[in-house]
């Protein structure tokens, strides 16, 4: 999956994560051989079009941040609200290395942190997951932070996080799905199927109560809404 236009301006790569998306799993903790475990991406899981390097996911995490914004505009523009981007997306490398209030990130995650109005992500957990589960993933995850800054912009709240992280889900969907067919973003073979191993990836552990704090929703629950949102636009996301 790529942006069609080239990115010529030298942005700073950026990374960005929302508290509350904090149990994603370590890409590289992959069992080896017991039996599949949740949340974790299989073994054989590989990106289908051969990407690899840093550069090429500096790229995409450029082009996801930049096509988002250039989608949510385009929505706030045809409802008559302004709509302001990000202040910024930052990358760390540690648990503390950036803080969200007075909260430490923590590795291997990607969070969207109201506080400071930025994403912020774990730079060496993203590339080893763009590395396995291929480059949509990076359109996913930077699409579901950014989802989340549209929440905070637009004052949604929800009693139970899961149904907050769901409607994220959706939202990074229909960003998705309504940005490849107004021809913005390329999808590549394989490209849906590295959505739905990312899914795949961050489903919660089964057994967590879906009232958690912490859940984001099962493989299953967060499939749907993702591919609702890319099916059926903004409509299926309940922000009306
Ligand atoms: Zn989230």
């Amino acid at each position: 999956m790529h942006a069609r236009r080239r990115w010529t301006v030298a942005l700073i790569a950026a990374a960005v994560l929302t508290l509350g998306c904090g149990t994603l799993p370590d890409p590289d903790a992959a069992p080896d051989d017991s039996a599949p475990q949740p949340g974790a991406v299989p073994t054989t899981a590989r990106a289908s079009d051969g990407t690899t390097s840093v550069e090429e996911f500096r790229d995409d995490a450029r082009g996801a941040v930049t096509e988002a914004e250039n989608y949510w505009s385009a929505v706030f523009k045809s409802s008559g609200v302004a709509f302001a981007p990000v202040s910024a997306v930052r990358t760390y490398r540690d648990s503390g290395d950036l803080a969200c209030g007075r909260e430490a990130i923590p590795a291997d995650n990607a969070v969207y942190c109201p506080a400071g109005d930025f994403i912020a992500y774990d730079a060496d957990w993203a590339v080893a997951a763009f590395r396995k589960i291929g480059d949509a993933f990076v359109f996913y995850l930077l699409g579901h932070e950014y989802a989340h800054a549209v929440q905070a912009r637009l004052g949604v709240e929800h009693r139970y996080a899961i149904d907050h992280e769901l409607q994220a889900d959706c939202m990074a969907g229909a960003y998705l799905g309504d940005s490849v067919r107004a021809g913005r973003l390329d999808l590549a073979d394989g490209d849906l199927d590295e959505f739905r191993r990312g899914l795949l990836a961050v489903g919660d552990p089964e057994g967590q109560p879906w009232f958690a704090p912490e859940s984001h929703g099962t493989v299953a629950q967060r499939t749907d809404a993702f591919f609702n949102g890319y099916e059926k636009s903004l409509a299926a996301c309940g922000l009306s």
